[in-house]
């Protein structure tokens, strides 16, 4: 075999909405049973990662599908707890934009009091116009502020990512969009903390003790956060597959400023057959 980890999407690639994919819990079964070190890396902003945990179990992916961890390490990081560190580290105290279950699980002990930036992400309730104005005016007065102007980043999102496949199985707005309104009326910047950020990647294989990224592969249904992030993280391939937010298309590259997954295959159950007997 010549991978030795593989990361791997949740969201729209083993699941959508509150189902399973067809053959996605024998695919991660195989997976843990297989001596891959296995990752799920996941760009969720709307629900917390213990509920995230919980909604998986409802699914039937349980302890022996998906263990809560391995060797004192969690199975599953996501973004939003990399937020929660890049918060915590750079003193930051958020206006947020992001939905209130989040705040309460995930933010414990991140103050909001007096903020300082601005952090977005997938927040149905909160993408009013009278919230989206408040964050325009707080950007619009740090970066004017010249105790305050210099230090940046001021615009924070967990992830940009434009759609996602919904309950519903219809495409919805991803957070992607309104930060691009926010970039374009204040002329901030936003950090991007989850994929495709080169930082999340390199995160996410330090915890699993993978040195040479060559030796990772991702899966995932993203073009641009699972293939292109991963690609330019440097791991050394990327597996589109055909479910979740997936368009004909999308392997061509040209989303993706020409950069083409490695191969692209019709589901997660085949992505796992490929890795562990086709190599
Ligand atoms: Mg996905």
């Amino acid at each position: 075999m010549m991978y030795k980890a593989i990361l791997v999407d949740l969201s729209g690639t083993i699941h959508i909405g509150k189902e399973a994919i067809p053959g996605a819990i024998q695919a991660c079964r195989k997976l843990f049973s297989s001596g891959l070190k296995v990752l799920f890396l996941t760009n969720t902003s709307k629900v917390s990662s213990t509920s995230l945990l919980h909604q998986l179990r409802d699914m039937g992916f349980d302890e022996s599908v998906i263990p809560k961890s391995i060797d004192g390490r969690s199975t599953i990081m996501t973004s939003v707890g990399a937020t929660r560190e890049y918060l915590v580290q750079n003193g930051l105290r958020p206006y947020c934009l992001v939905e209130d279950d989040l705040i309460e699980k995930d933010f414990h002990g991140v103050s909001t009091e007096d903020p300082n930036c601005v952090l977005v992400g997938l927040a149905p309730n909160k993408f009013t116009y009278e919230k989206l104005n408040e964050a325009y005016r707080l950007l619009m007065k740090m970066k004017s502020n010249p105790e305050t102007s210099s230090e940046s980043p001021h615009l924070i999102a967990i992830h940009r990512g434009m759609h996602y496949k919904d309950s519903d199985h219809e495409l919805s707005l991803g957070p992607g969009g309104f930060i691009s309104i926010l970039e374009q009326t204040t002329g901030c910047k936003a950090h991007i903390v989850g994929k495709p950020s080169r930082t999340f990647y390199a995160a996410a294989l330090s915890s699993l003790g993978i040195t040479n990224p060559k030796d990772a592969i991702m899966v995932g249904d993203d073009v641009i956060g699972d293939v292109r992030g991963a690609l330019d993280a440097g791991l050394g391939g990327s597996i589109l597959v055909k479910t979740g937010k997936y368009v004909v298309g999308d392997e061509s590259g040209e989303k993706t400023e020409g950069v083409q997954p490695t191969i692209t295959l019709d589901s997660i159950s085949e992505a796992v057959d490929y890795l562990l007997y086709n190599q």
